[in-house]
């Protein structure tokens, strides 16, 4: 190990949304930072991929735009489960971008910016010292930092693992396939969401009208089933709907993504002295399409606190304070749809109530007023209604 190690003054550990946006606005202070990404390029991350209009606008904060990217639009919503489809015009205007693309060209303007961006560098440790932290990389090199933002996403490092994520026992797959050109025409400018026993999951489309099916289980279920190959024929097999859209598809890896323990319902309070962002500091189901978002305010948040002489703890407390309600309600539902009466009602659910989707969308988001961009006006009111599949 480097017995002098060298002294960075704001360092961030890994790439993703929250980290590049953070050294963003430290780099556009004129602070200097340096960040660390373990991957040595652009890589693929199990999501589904939407980006809400929260996660959009602070993209475009960030002059990142994602419809330059190719994002695809998505204005509506099938919730399916079973043979019941019920359709929802969404409340607010999404898109949907691959993450490989996304991240790729947030953290190339965090460099452009003047950020000083590592890739290939893996943190292993990190210790708390006096006045400093002492940050181990995998090779030997070690860093001084006067302050460590952690944006590590879902993986944690030794001794700084999450506790108390609530819903903790799904299993998270992500394929990007190749639909048939009649299927892909079908799942333009919408969002299949689908549930089935002892999980849900997403299909639309990204850039270059790929399809991104992506997907949770429960551990003991995916067990019982064998595998990824037995759970999408169960899926399939129970879902006229979905298997239309992904008869004749092609796959395009040789098999999917996936990641576990994923600890819904975490958020961070942990007075540590550490700034952490984005799925560090809260992991919010994925039905919600919230993760992108939360990760990009976070690390406004934290950016604006830290560039204003305030502490972690505070910026801890204060996310906390606003993502605490529709964190409980996000992880209340996850757990529901994933059992069967939950499961039987949602799209019941949908059909009888107009609105309950613009409301479930309005509750588990970041409150208007925390939002640090500009506010916008009313969006599309969600128009509901139920249907059965053939
Ligand atoms: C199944 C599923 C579906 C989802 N669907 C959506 C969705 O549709 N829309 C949405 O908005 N959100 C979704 N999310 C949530 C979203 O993926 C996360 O909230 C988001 O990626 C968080 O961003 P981040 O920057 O905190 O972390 P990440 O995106 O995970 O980035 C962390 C980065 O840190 C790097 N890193 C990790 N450890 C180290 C280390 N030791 N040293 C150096 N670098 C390191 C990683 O390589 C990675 O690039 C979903 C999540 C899951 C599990």
């Amino acid at each position: 190990m480097n017995t002098h190690p060298k002294t960075v003054e704001n360092l961030v550990i890994g790439g993703g949304p929250a980290g590049s946006m953070l050294a963003m606005q430290l780099a556009d202070a004129g602070r200097n930072v340096t960040l660390l990404e373990k991957e040595h390029g652009a890589h693929h991350k199990v999501c589904g991929e939407f980006l809400s209009r929260e996660a959009v606008e602070y993209l475009h904060q960030a002059r990142v735009a994602p419809s330059d990217l190719g994002a695809a639009p998505i204005h509506l919503v099938h919730l399916s489960s079973g043979r019941v489809v019920a359709e929802a015009a969404l409340p607010f205007r999404a898109l949907s971008l691959s993450r490989y693309v996304l991240d790729a060209a947030l953290l190339a303007r965090a460099q452009q910016r003047g950020c000083e961006v590592r890739r290939g560098v893996k943190v292993e440790r990190l210790t708390a010292q006096r006045d400093a932290w002492l940050i181990e990389l995998r090779g030997g090199e070690s860093l001084s930092a006067q302050t460590v933002f952690l944006a590590s996403g879902k993986h944690d490092l030794h001794g700084w693992a999450r506790k108390g994520g609530e819903q903790t026992n799904l299993v998270g797959f992500k394929l990007h396939l190749q639909l048939a050109p009649a299927q892909t025409e079908a799942l333009r400018d919408s969002m299949e969401l689908f549930l089935f026993p002892c999980g849900y999951g997403g299909l639309s489309l990204v850039e270059g009208d790929v399809a991104n099916l992506c997907l949770v289980v429960r551990r003991s279920r995916l067990r019982k089933l064998g595998g990824w190959t037995e759970l999408l024929a169960a899926v399939l097999a129970e879902n006229p709907r979905l298997r239309r859209f992904l008869q004749s598809a092609t796959a395009l890896w040789e098999r999917p993504l996936a990641v576990s323990p994923i600890p819904y319902g975490y958020l961070a309070l942990r007075p540590c002295g550490l700034w952490c962002v984005g799925d560090q500091a809260a992991v919010i189901p994925s039905f919600t399409g919230d993760g992108m978002s939360i990760a990009l305010h976070s690390a406004v948040l934290a950016a604006q606190m830290y560039l204003a002489g305030k502490t972690a703890d505070a910026y801890n407390c204060k996310l906390h304070t606003q993502l605490a309600r529709g964190m409980r309600l996000a992880t209340w539902l996850s757990r529901a749809m994933v059992t069967g009466p939950g499961r039987s009602l949602a799209p019941l659910g949908l059909a009888l109530f107009p609105g309950v989707m613009g409301w479930i969308a309005a509750s588990t988001r970041i409150p208007e007023e925390a939002l640090l961009f500009p506010p916008e006006g009313p969006g599309p009111q969600p128009a509901v209604q139920a249907t059965r599949s053939a």
